[in-house]
């Protein structure tokens, strides 16, 4: 399969260019994340894995925003949860390349810095929030994260995150998300924990690749 193959438009394949073809998991996830499908990837890291969820994210605002136009102060449509710092920053940096070309926005939030610039740049309005949990929660209780219309969640490593201790805090920030919404679950193993957090917050059916 090629790039042209997955119809995305060229704006949104920017970010492909030095690609040759999709590799096999955005080829596999791309016409089901397309179609508003749940989704659980079974997929190691280098596996090009971070576009096969980070583009259909992409597409999601941009179909949203076809219906409600776009504006400053928005409040983020997408919402991607990683277990540590570094791994939610490197989501962040290709999502952030990846949205430069259609003009969506994403930041990243996690902890041991300050939370001025993150709130700062919520005040002004983002499309896609990436993060690690505890961050989020935080900005949630707050009030300056507000999660009611996110309609796209992610969750990458999600085994580990359960390993780290993070299970009630994973459930209570998707809690807060919209009832509506399109779930995508990677992780590397499959334990109880993770089977349980997808039965509660996914499709009874989700796609398995
Ligand atoms: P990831 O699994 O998302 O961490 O991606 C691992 C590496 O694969 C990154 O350096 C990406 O830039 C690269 N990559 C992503 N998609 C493709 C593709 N279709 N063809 C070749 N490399 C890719």
């Amino acid at each position: 399969k090629t790039f042209v193959d997955s119809g995305l438009p060229e704006n949104v394949l920017e970010c492909c260019k030095g690609f040759e073809k999709p590799s096999p998991i955005q080829s596999l996830t791309w016409p089901f994340l397309l179609d508003g499908r749940d989704l659980i990837g079974i997929a190691a890291t280098g596996s090009g894995k971070t576009l096969a969820f980070g583009i259909p994210a992409i597409m999601h605002v941009l179909n949203k925003r076809k219906s409600k136009g776009s504006s400053k102060g928005r409040n983020p449509l997408c919402l991607m949860l990683s277990p540590t710092r570094e791994l939610a920053q490197q989501i962040s940096d290709v999502l952030c390349d990846a949205g430069k070309s259609c003009g969506v926005e994403s930041i990243c939030l996690y902890g041991g810095t300050s939370k001025g610039p993150q709130i700062s740049a919520l005040k002004s309005g983002v499309d896609i929030v990436i993060g690690t949990p505890g961050r989020i929660q935080d900005l949630v209780e707050m009030g300056i994260c507000c999660l009611k219309e996110v309609s796209f969640a992610v969750l990458d490593e999600a085994d580990r995150m359960l390993d780290m201790g993070f299970e009630q805090i994973v459930r209570s920030i998707l809690g807060q998300t919209c009832s509506v919404r399109q779930m995508v679950m990677f992780s590397a193993t499959w334990p109880l924990a993770v089977h349980h957090l997808a039965q509660e917050f996914m499709d009874p059916n989700p796609i398995k690749v």
